[in-house]
């Protein structure tokens, strides 16, 4: 009786997947024909442009080490907003893979993860924060620990529309650390979708550095400019 009623719930849960998965055909930007398990074709992927290098943010005597994986496109563009708000979480594999090839590719080293916080009224909007999903696979892949150490504490603009300066100011404060013992003297990786001036990633690692952090260093799944 007990098997029975799993079994049922088991051929009721598959069910439900096929009517999720059965438009979920074609490639997400072109709408053209991808191999099983792909969600884009091979000329979409063939577009994506992948960032070689590091570059550095100096502010207020702060050098701030960063890395993308991709430079912004239509394309890096869909696959973001896909996993923002459609909660496509293949969308955000491909985007974490490319994380982790700049990771192996630039040998980069660091201790913990961590993530770019967002306010508890984004999560409430969109039910999970984007950059935890891609620090999780990427901590699953290189074995290190995921900790929510930063918290935003201001609700900010929108930063679409705003100039450099304003962008800047704009997210000034607006991060606090929690869980202090998780990364005093580490080296710390933070993780976020798209680095535009940089003042979210730089603000995160400053908040970091002056509470006991060794080092930190930003890695994006794109760098976009405005
Ligand atoms: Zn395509």
């Amino acid at each position: 009786m007990g098997n029975e009623f799993i079994k049922n719930i088991k051929y009721l849960f598959n069910c439900l997947l096929e009517v999720i998965y059965s438009d979920n055909r074609g490639c997400v930007v072109c709408n053209e024909y991808v191999s099983e398990n792909k969600i884009l074709c091979t000329v979409c992927l063939g577009k994506i442009k992948k960032c070689r290098g590091c570059f550095e943010i100096h502010k207020e005597n702060l050098n701030i080490k960063c890395y993308s994986a991709t430079y912004y496109s239509y394309i890096i563009k869909r696959l973001i907003l896909n996993l923002k708000y459609k909660s496509d979480f293949k969308a955000g594999e491909v985007l974490a893979k490319y994380m982790l090839e700049t990771i192996e590719n630039n040998k980069m080293k660091f201790d913990i993860i961590t993530y770019v916080p967002l306010t508890k009224q984004s999560i409430k909007k969109r039910g999970y924060n984007q950059g935890r999903y891609l620090a999780k696979f990427i901590g699953d892949k290189t074995n290190k620990k995921v900790y929510r150490i930063l918290k935003k504490c201001k609700q900010t603009k929108d930063q679409i529309g705003l100039s450099k300066e304003e962008r800047w100011n704009n997210l000034k404060g607006s991060f606090q650390f929690i869980n202090l013992k998780y990364f005093q003297n580490k080296n710390i990786l933070i993780v976020d979708d798209v680095i535009t001036t940089g003042a979210t990633g730089f603000y995160c690692a400053k908040t970091l550095i002056k509470n006991g952090a060794k080092n930190v260093v930003i890695l994006s799944a794109a760098k976009s400019s405005i």
